[in-house]
Order: C-alpha cells, then structure tokens, then sequence
C-alpha cells in the first residue's frame, strides 16, 4: 500500500488529479487557487516527479499541513494571477 493508497483513503483531496483548473485542489471547494503547492512523494515519484495543487486562503495551510504531515518535499508560493470572474475582486 502506497502513500497515496492511504490519502485516497479520503474524500477531502483527490490525489493525482492533473492541474486542470485554476480552482482549489481541496475537495468540494470551487474557491480560485491563489497559492500553488509544488510536492513530491520521494516514495513514489523520482526527483523530477512533480506534483502540483492549487489552494485557495482558506486551504492554503490545510494542504501544507497535509503534505508536510507526510514529510513530502514542499514548496508554496503565491500565484500571481487572479481570476477576474471571482467575486473577491468585483468591487
Ligand atoms: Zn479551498
């Protein structure tokens, strides 16, 4: 059993999903990704595996924590784009 068997395990996070969207990779969040979560699972994937996810503000810290809980090499940073449709920018 993998790592990611175990995380699947769970509705929260869908594990491998390709970056698709610019939305949050949180399950069931439709929030615009404003920070992107660049991981690797050293277990599974080579060096040059890498993993994308994008988190919204309020999930930001939920996914780091669950990756670094999981001691996968992580890096965050904050996206530059916004998207225009989200309603936090609408003045
Ligand atoms: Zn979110």
């Amino acid at each position: 059993m993998s790592a990611d068997a175990v995380a699947g395990g769970s509705p929260m996070i869908g594990l491998g999903r390709p970056l698709e969207s610019s939305t949050c990779s949180r399950a069931d969040c439709r929030n615009t990704g404003r920070w992107r979560l660049d991981w690797r699972n050293p277990r599974i994937h080579s060096a040059d595996r890498v993993k994308t996810w994008l988190a919204c503000d309020e999930h930001v810290e939920y996914l780091r924590e669950f990756l670094a809980a999981r001691d996968f090499p992580l890096t965050v940073s904050a996206l530059d784009t916004f998207a225009p449709d989200s309603p936090e920018n609408q003045r």
